[in-house]
């Protein structure tokens, strides 16, 4: 048969392991991984030493369109996406107005979508008090799964659930339930300071031990699905990987900023590093690394989640006042392989962290890997290329970040959506998910 598309690598990262082969497309899917010497009918683009990997699943980021457009918005975050080698995000119900609680609410979120994204977008739904009944006929319209507060999100319409609450939740729908997990009777009123140790002992990791015991409990009672999203605290890796042996289905994420960035280096008044849970110090992120190369935590995704710079980088530097969130998207590849490789691991596994498991955690089947089947979402990348972090060269719509300014390996040059080659520049070819046609 004759394809549409052929890429030839001789670092073509699969699901079995990184080898030279062919990759062979039609109609936007991986129609065969060949041998690299194959001579497929159709245009062969060879790629020489760049590595191919599948685009990146980013699972965990808030668009806040509509609503908080002024903080990013559809088309400038999946432009930030594409840049970056991420080829699916999938939203979070929060920051955005409404939020995305019920079904005209998806509906608005879709609309503000349409036509504007450059990479496919999926829809997390959220649960909050009073909208339990709510839940299945949103699943049913599109939502990948539901996420949940144990404490204030940030936002007053997006309120936490209380334990009742939770078990209400988790037997409404049978669904994948995400849950921020800190326990709001652990977590003190930050003291307005410039100090990140000030901001750090306000959130002790008891007070996410003490959640993610409650979700793991409630998870094992209504037999539900459970996802902990961006765990920071390593001292309840322990925790889950015991109910997971005692039949608990629970995933874990964490983030770049806990694997790549540290208490001990954030700089008074750099608020740019705030975040909840936050960043911890060295030795706990050593051991977050030993969890993620365990499989105890089985993903690493953004949590992309910018606000204006006036919000985020008060004039006054107090971590009390800042918005908590960090803006990642577009580099959270290089900033996670650029550790990764340092820590002596592969690329087959950040692709593994960063697109097959995020990919199969959402239910995104056709998603996150290189293999006959799957969509054509591929990335060629320069593994060796070091850059320096230029906040004016991100394509977020607000370039404050804490990794402006360092030194990273490993440089996106193309990048193809369902067969398509995509750029920021380019038309928005990107597609919405639903969960329930997918
Ligand atoms: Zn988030």
């Amino acid at each position: 048969m004759s394809y549409d598309l052929v890429l030839r690598s001789t670092r073509v990262v699969t699901p079995r392991g990184e080898r030279p082969a062919t990759v062979c497309v039609t109609d936007g899917r991986i129609m065969a991984v060949t041998d690299h010497d194959a001579t497929p009918d159709g245009p062969v683009t060879d790629l020489g030493d760049l590595a191919l990997l599948p685009g990146l699943v980013d699972t965990h980021v808030h668009v806040n369109e509509p609503g908080r457009t002024e903080w990013e918005g559809f088309a400038s975050a999946t432009r930030a996406a594409i840049a970056g080698g991420v080829t699916t995000i999938v939203d979070m119900p929060l920051n955005s107005l409404p939020p995305t609680v019920s079904v005209p609410a998806l509906d608005v979120k879709r609309r503000a979508a349409d036509g504007a994204v450059h990479t496919d977008v999926g829809f997390w739904g959220g649960a909050v008090p009073g909208n339990a009944g709510d839940l299945a006929a949103l699943h049913r319209a599109g939502v990948l799964g539901f996420k949940c507060f144990l404490v204030d999100s940030g936002v007053p319409e997006f309120p936490p659930l209380d334990p009742p609450a939770l078990d209400t939740a988790l037997r409404a729908v049978d669904a994948l339930f995400i849950v921020h997990a800190e326990n709001p009777d652990d977590i003190s009123a930050a003291p307005p300071s410039r100090r990140y140790a000030d901001f750090v002992a306000s959130r002790p990791p008891n007070a996410e031990t003490t959640a993610i015991a409650r979700v793991l409990d409630a998870a094992r009672r209504a037999a539900a699905r459970v996802h902990i999203l961006h765990l920071s605290s390593a001292d309840a890796l322990p925790l889950i990987a015991a109910a997971r042996d005692a039949g608990v289905s629970v995933t874990v994420e964490t983030c770049p900023h806990y694997l790549c960035l540290s208490a001990e280096e954030v700089p008074d008044g750099a608020t740019e590093y705030k975040c909840c849970p936050p960043i911890r110090d060295r030795a706990n992120q050593d051991r977050l690394w030993a969890g993620l190369v365990a499989g105890v935590i089985d993903c690493v995704v953004s949590d992309h989640s910018p606000s204006t710079p006036a919000l985020k980088r008060p004039p006054s530097g107090d971590f009390a006042a800042a918005w908590g969130g960090i803006s990642s998207l577009q580099i959270g590849l290089p900033a996670i392989w650029s550790s990764a490789r340092r820590r002596g691991y592969r690329l087959i596994d950040v692709v593994r962290w960063m697109a097959q498991r995020p990919a199969e955690i959402a239910g995104l089947g056709t998603k996150g890997r290189i293999a006959p089947g799957s969509d054509a979402d591929l990335v060629a990348f320069a593994p060796d290329e070091p850059f320096v972090v230029d906040p004016t060269a991100l394509r977020h719509r607000h370039p404050v970040t804490p990794y402006a300014g360092r030194t990273l390996h490993g440089v996106v040059r193309d990048v193809w959506l369902r067969g398509q080659p995509v750029s920021p520049d380019g038309p928005p070819r990107g597609r919405l998910i639903s969960g329930s046609s997918r």
